[in-house]
């Protein structure tokens, strides 16, 4: 049976309403369709009874799986713990809230079988969201899409993929993972399914805007140096019109009206000052974040663990 187990790692973080939701709903349309499975579920440090939730959901039910982190280290993080505790021959990737519909996880499965080795869920459609937060995302996906040279714009962290590319996803050593990029950037045999992003039944969603922002500039510093590009281009820029400013410099100095001009000389110095303070924030940033990496500390801690299904 391992042959054909179906992992599927569920990050938690404060869903102790959606725990037994989750295993009674996704177990049951997995059984009927006679796939072989085990539910990891990541509790990310959650401050209310999830863990709890988790632990009777493992003593009434042989199927899942528990692990539970030290702190909150954030979705990414517990993707990557329930990958590396995951045993089955391919493992599924969805959220807890049950906002990813568990029928799309059966079509995903038939086109693992079928000998697909990454599958990709593709938003059909966004949901519910307000005009700014679809700008914002559009503009953050058009940069991670460039990035990774692949159309990112409906993508999720709902998929499924195999043994394969699981080990190959575990083995890269950064500690700044992007999930939903990663998957894309290890190729492998892909294909993609569509689904409706459902509405969240219980709690609510853990996004405030900030926290998307820090996580916007995180991912694409992860995977692009296109900003600090950006200092080389705004460089250039200064020189241009610092060639043309001094020409005309030298040009009043020669014809004898070289006293005026010290409004110029004010907003230049106005104006490089700025460039220059953002230029170093850019270049401080990617350096902050190769000090983090270079420390190598773990993507998370393991305090707890609950069930499992190995050698079943
Ligand atoms: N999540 C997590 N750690 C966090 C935040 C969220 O593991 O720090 C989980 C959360 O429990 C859920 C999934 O990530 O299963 C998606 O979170 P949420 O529903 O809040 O995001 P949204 O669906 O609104 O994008
Ligand atoms: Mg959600």
């Amino acid at each position: 049976m391992m042959d054909k187990l179906l992992s599927i790692v569920l990050p938690s973080y404060n869903e102790e309403r959606n725990i037994s939701k989750a295993t009674e709903r996704i177990g049951r349309i997995l059984r009927e369709e006679n796939i072989p499975y085990e539910l990891i579920f990541v509790d990310d440090g959650s401050k209310d009874h999830t863990w709890l939730e988790i632990e009777r959901a493992s003593e009434r039910d042989p199927h899942v799986v528990g692990v539970h982190f030290s702190r909150n280290f954030g979705k990414e993080s517990a993707i990557f713990a329930g990958l590396s505790n995951a045993v089955g021959a391919c493992t599924a990737v969805m959220d807890c809230d049950l906002q990813h519909p568990p029928e799309t996880l059966i079509e995903m499965y038939r086109l693992w079988e079928q000998g697909y080795e990454v599958i990709e869920g593709v938003k059909r459609s966004r949901g519910e969201e307000s005009a700014l937060h679809r700008m914002s995302a559009g503009l953050f996906y058009r940069i991670i899409s460039s990035a990774v040279k692949i159309d990112m714009s409906r993508a999720s962290d709902f998929k499924l993929m195999d043994k394969k590319a699981v080990d190959a996803l575990l083995e890269l050593p950064e500690r700044n993972a992007f999930f939903r990029a990663l998957s894309a950037w290890i190729g492998y045999r892909t294909t993609s399914v569509e689904f409706d992003v459902r509405e969240r039944e219980e709690g609510e969603s853990k996004w405030s805007t900030w926290s998307l922002i820090k996580y916007a500039v995180t991912d694409i510093v992860a995977f692009s140096s296109a900003p600090m590009q950006l200092v080389t281009i705004a460089g250039v820029f200064m020189l241009f019109f610092g060639f043309c400013l001094g020409i005309q410099t030298l040009f009043r100095y020669f014809t004898g009206h070289a006293v005026e001009g010290f409004t110029t000389v004010i907003l230049l110095i106005l104006l490089i000052g700025s460039m220059i303070m953002i230029s170093l924030g850019i270049i401080g940033y990617y350096i902050s974040r190769i000090y983090e990496e270079v420390k190598g500390r773990p993507k998370y801690l393991i305090s707890k663990k609950v069930g499992s299904t190995r050698g079943e």
